[in-house]
């Protein structure tokens, strides 16, 4: 784990990762880690599965199955991280000044899950009330108003 990270409990969702020191804005708190493989392969391994930590990345053909510390960051609506891509590597990255005890979350930004519902749980004030991005919710909306019974 790197230093200054420590997952424990969370209020948002059962684990969190938590910071011990402060942190600067800007600044790369971790590399998203874990084995890469093609999304279809990753959407057969766990079919049925409710909880997956699955990465899109690149073209978003590929995903990275979170092993380690970042898969534990819990998304928030009023996120004081962000993720940013380079060279196929996911990092997260710092969005502001942050104090030692800080949970670290990010938003998820969801996409082309097979889920009905992704609920977010994170009880700030401006809460979505999901975990889907933007576009994601606004694509939704249009497969209900065209009359499809089933999202997929
Ligand atoms: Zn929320």
């Amino acid at each position: 784990m790197p230093s200054g990270l420590i997952v424990k409990s969370s209020d948002i969702h059962a684990a969190g990762c938590y910071t011990t020191r402060p942190i600067r804005k800007g600044r790369r708190i971790c590399e998203y880690t874990g084995p890469r493989m093609p999304k279809p392969e990753a959407d057969k391994r766990y079919a049925d599965r409710y909880v997956t930590y699955l990465f899109g990345y690149g073209a978003k053909d590929m995903v990275i199955d979170g092993f380690g510390t970042a898969m534990f960051m819990n998304h928030c609506c009023e996120p004081n991280c962000e993720t940013e891509e380079e060279d196929e590597r996911i990092f997260v990255v710092a969005l502001r000044d942050m104090a030692a005890g800080e949970e670290l979350v990010y938003e998820y930004n969801l996409w082309d899950s097979d889920e009905a519902t992704q609920d977010c749980f994170c009880g700030k004030p401006n809460c979505r009330g999901t975990m889907f991005a933007a576009a994601e919710v606004e694509r939704r909306e249009k497969l209900v108003k065209k009359g499809q019974s089933r999202i997929s």
